[in-house]
């Protein structure tokens, strides 16, 4: 997580919303990162966490992902929920929950939905207080 805090500082220097992601391999081994790039790419795909499993994928040279962890600074949107259970990572992690667009516990639980064929296992509140400030530091700012 502190790895994934380092990542989203970088999108903040953009201008992005600070949001850091690190895909850990079934070793633990770092595979890649990634960090929020709407503002720096125009794309509004670009949230860390898909940035971060594109990356793994090269990385790994296929797109499933089975028994990696994604770590992700602010808990995944809907979008993300999605891209996490079609990239068959077996754990997420996060700090922030989001209680306005969260998608993995908070508004919705998309990766824990049980009509899906793959369920993540979730682990939520790593360095939460770090993750929060980080983020209300960017909104203070602006
Ligand atoms: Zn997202």
């Amino acid at each position: 997580m502190r790895h994934a805090l380092d990542e989203a500082a970088h999108a903040a220097r953009a201008g992005d919303v600070p949001v850091g992601a690190v895909v850990l391999g079934p070793g633990g081994d770092l595979l890649a990162t990634g960090h929020n790039e709407r503002e720096a790419t125009g794309d509004p795909t670009a949230h860390a966490e898909i940035v971060a499993l594109r990356r793994a994928s090269a990385a790994l040279g296929a797109w499933r992902l089975a028994g990696c962890t994604l770590v992700v600074t602010l808990e995944p949107c809907t979008m993300c929920a999605g891209a996490l259970v079609q990239s068959r990572v077996a754990r997420v992690v996060y700090g922030a929950r989001d209680e306005k667009a969260g998608a993995a516990g908070s508004l919705w639980d998309v990766v824990r939905d049980r009509r899906l064929n793959h369920r993540p296992e979730v682990i939520h509140g790593v360095l939460e207080e770090d993750c929060s400030a980080q983020l209300t530091a960017f909104f203070r700012d602006r």
